[in-house]
């Protein structure tokens, strides 16, 4: 399995309403991604789909069901996803640091990143010092940096003026035009999904599950 394969997840939490209930935020959730796929979870805000990310991403267990994947993936956030105490460039060779890449190897790498997302100019920049779109474009970079397979993204544009998430939409397909990742990236703008995806899962809520699979035939040009 080289992409991402979640099987029948069920997730329930606490009820905040009845101390004899429970709330079930998923509801026997299965998909996969295969390599170089972008799949597109849409759904309303409460279905599950943050939840489904964090039990994805193996931040959060699930009550019953399974995830696969070949490593662990990478999460982009839509906010705070960044260390605010490193530069741009440190924030992009953390992930390099905790696999103990050597240093030349790593410069390089970062540069390499920092080109592809437009930062080179920043590089030394603080997160605090730049605009919301840096920093995702900064996020997104760290997210490729640690060299997994499966790359998860949480409305990572969700926070974003609407000229901006248009041109990071753009961009992000680019440069995952040039990997073979497996991406699992949460929306819930039509408009979003439909731009980006390959396929779209649809959610509904109270319980999350879901309730229809779309592929996207049309949709952008590819090679
Ligand atoms: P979405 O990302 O689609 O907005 P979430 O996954 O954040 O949905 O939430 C799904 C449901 O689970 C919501 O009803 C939410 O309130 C509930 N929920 C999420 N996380 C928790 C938690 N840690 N404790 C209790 N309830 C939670
Ligand atoms: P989203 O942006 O995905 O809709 P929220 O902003 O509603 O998520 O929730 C942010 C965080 O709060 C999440 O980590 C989620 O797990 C947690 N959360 C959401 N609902 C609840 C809840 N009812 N009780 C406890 N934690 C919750």
């Amino acid at each position: 399995m080289s992409g991402l394969s979640v099987r029948n997840l069920w997730k329930a939490y606490p009820s905040a309403e009845s101390k004899d209930d429970v709330l079930v935020a998923l509801e026997d959730v299965s998909l996969e991604v295969r390599e170089g796929e972008f799949v597109c979870v849409l759904g309303p805000s409460g279905c599950g789909k943050s939840t489904l990310l964090r039990i994805a991403a193996g931040l959060e267990k699930p009550s019953l069901g399974t995830v696969e994947t070949p490593s662990r993936p990478s999460v982009v956030f839509q906010e705070h996803g960044v260390f605010p105490w490193l530069t741009v460039a440190e924030n992009i060779a953390y992930p390099l640091r905790l696999r103990r890449v050597p240093r030349a190897q790593r410069a390089a790498r970062v540069a390499e990143l920092l080109d592809l997302v437009g930062l080179t100019e920043f590089a030394s920049y603080y997160p605090a010092q730049i605009s919301g779109g840096m920093r995702q474009r900064t996020s997104v970079a760290r997210a490729l940096a640690d060299d997994g397979s499966v790359l998860l993204m949480d409305e990572p544009f969700g926070a974003l003026d609407e000229q901006t998430r248009v041109v990071l939409q753009q961009e992000l397909l680019r440069i995952w035009e040039q990997t073979s990742k497996a991406v699992l990236f949460i929306t819930h703008s039509v408009d979003e999904a439909l731009t980006l995806a390959d396929r779209v899962v649809v959610m509904s809520h109270r319980p999350g599950r879901i309730i229809a699979e779309v592929e996207i035939p049309f949709g952008r040009p590819r090679d």
